[in-house]
């Protein structure tokens, strides 16, 4: 017998119509290059971003095209995120931090043919333009308020005469709905096209209480890039719930954060950690400075949260929660919380288990898989997670010899490597291609990056492996002192030795000014390794 209910398509022209219906009181808060705030309301937003959908269909938009984006978060992005594909186009981000040969690589591969660029980021887009062709038309945001240079369209002129669309162009919930590239820290970056299904489904999940907990009552502050994993899908997510937005802008450092947190009363929030070792160490400095809401939820991902970390922020009584996801996951994948029945665990013991990377969210599966098939939920044996679900990517954009990373079964290869401990909740241990191999052991850089973390005399630190004459490869420690503090080597692995196997310690850790970073934030290992192809073990 075959179920009896309506084929209705899950499109995120809902979310935009939802919004405008129920929530046109609702504001959206942005930072502008001022440094002051622009606010207005989910009504304001829905209107213009119809008015942008028929103003791109007037500049000749054809379904299916690509509309690349050059901008920080703010409601002109926003307002991209749902104008571009209303109008059948497809949202196509473009990551500020990329050198400009990349971004002109991206913007070529995607085949963009329109661009909607911030003023403030016309400097970048003019070392771009000379490499890419097939840009036609070029709308720019004139958020300083100054005349926009000759040659590009002004976004708020091109959108004042445009009617508000009133028929959506979306043809069915598998319709791309965007694309972004990977970060490219393995090889070429690679397109993933999101359908409005995914991100239809994404959102529920996001908003979850086991995952954002997202609700109609909270203040939602997207650190993560609009530009990165469309902002883990939060702009998407907070639409849908109606969520107020506050959107920082081109500010990301601790104190501006932390000063939108406090006036707009900001109740979750989400970025990598790298932004919030910065708050840390603000709110440390001056504890008593900003009164932010008790209980602002913080998600945590892209790379792993350290446990000292969740452990720092308890103390200001601000809730970390552990993410893991990809850019091929839409992202959301997994994300730790503590069962009902572990809430009586000990105190280390429920740490330990936060600072994993969590079970899976509902619809997405996942598994490890070794050499010798899928490894067991010891949370000792190591192996490749693999994925899927609704929201996992089942090819790349345009890139036939990217099929490797999909098994003959239909799994993704995240490339990350993991244990899955008893209770299910997966641990990521390293990338596949940053283990360190030391006498054909594998040793997780991860693991002991995090340990020293914990000591209070570190800001950051990442482990790779070095060539050995004896074993292979070796861990060496990079490590950054915090301002002020000292610590020694010797001091550094005492701190390590109760935690890890004798043959684990790195052998040498070395101190430096500052770690090599990619576009998102994340320890540039490679580069790294480069650096220290030569070091001389004594
Ligand atoms: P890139 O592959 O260029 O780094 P992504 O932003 O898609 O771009 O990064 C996804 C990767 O980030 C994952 O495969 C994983 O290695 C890492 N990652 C994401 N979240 C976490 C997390 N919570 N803990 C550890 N690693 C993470």
């Amino acid at each position: 017998m075959q179920g009896q209910m309506m084929h209705y398509p899950l499109t995120i022209g809902h979310f935009l119509e939802r919004a405008e219906k129920l929530f046109p009181k609702v504001e959206v808060v942005s930072r502008l290059p001022d440094r002051s705030l622009h606010r207005y309301t989910y009504g304001e937003f829905a209107s213009r971003a119809r008015k942008l959908a028929s103003a791109l269909l007037k500049l000749g938009l054809k379904d299916g095209d690509r509309v690349g984006t050059l901008m920080w978060n703010h409601y002109a992005h926003l307002e991209a995120y749902f104008g571009i594909p209303i109008a059948g186009g497809v949202l196509h981000t473009l990551n500020l931090r990329l050198h400009p040969t990349d971004l002109a690589y991206i913007i070529e591969h995607a085949g963009d043919r329109f661009l909607i660029v911030d003023d403030v980021l016309l400097p970048l887009w003019e070392k771009v333009a000379p490499m890419v062709k097939n840009v036609e038309e070029v709308i720019v945001v004139p958020l300083t308020g100054k005349p926009v240079p000759e040659g590009f369209l002004d976004y708020e002129q091109t959108i004042a005469p445009a009617g508000e669309l009133e028929e959506f162009r979306i043809a069915g919930e598998e319709q791309a709905l965007g694309m972004c590239y990977t970060s490219g820290t393995t090889g070429r970056p690679k397109g993933v096209v999101y359908s409005h299904r995914a991100v239809v489904l994404h959102s529920l999940a996001s908003a979850l209480p086991d995952a954002l907990n997202l609700s109609q009552k909270d203040v939602l502050l997207p650190v993560v890039p609009m530009f990165h994993v469309n902002a883990w899908g939060l702009p998407f997510t907070a639409t849908m719930t109606g969520t107020k937005q506050v959107l920082p802008g081109p500010y990301l450092d601790p104190e501006s954060l932390l000063d939108l947190y406090e006036r707009e009363q900001v109740t979750a929030t989400a970025g990598v950690p790298t932004i919030w070792l910065g708050i840390l160490q603000a709110l440390e400095k001056e504890p008593n400075r900003w009164k932010l809401v008790p209980g602002m939820r913080m998600v945590v991902g892209g790379s792993a949260a350290p446990e000292g970390m969740i452990r720092a922020f308890d103390k200001f009584g601000l809730r970390v929660i552990h993410a893991w996801g990809m850019t091929e996951t839409t992202p959301l994948g997994t994300v730790s919380y503590l069962k009902s029945y572990m809430e009586d665990l000990p105190e280390d013991e429920k740490y330990r288990i936060r600072a994993k990377q969590g079970l899976p969210v509902p619809l997405v599966e996942a598994r490890g898989w070794g050499e010798e098939g899928e490894i067991p939920w010891d949370g000792k044996t190591m192996g490749e997670l693999q994925v899927r679900g609704p929201w996992i990517a089942e090819s790349y954009y345009n890139l036939p010899e990217g099929a490797d990373k999909w098994t003959e079964d239909g799994w993704f290869k995240t490339g990350d490597v993991v244990t899955i401990d008893a209770e299910g909740y997966i641990e990521i241990v390293d990338r596949t291609k940053d283990l360190v191999k030391s006498g054909g052991e594998w040793i997780s850089s991860v693991q002991l990056e995090n340990a020293l973390m914990g000591h209070p005399a570190v800001a950051e630190a990442a482990v790779i492996a070095v060539p050995h004459p004896k074993w292979q490869e070796r861990p060496l420690a990079v490590v950054v002192l915090k301002e002020g503090a000292s610590a020694t080597e010797e001091e550094l692995k005492a701190f390590l030795e109760p935690k890890f196997a004798k043959w684990w310690i790195p052998d040498r850790i070395v101190f430096v000014e500052e770690i090599p970073r990619t576009s998102a934030g994340k320890f540039l290992k490679s580069k790294l390794r480069e650096q220290f192809k030569d070091f001389k073990w004594e």
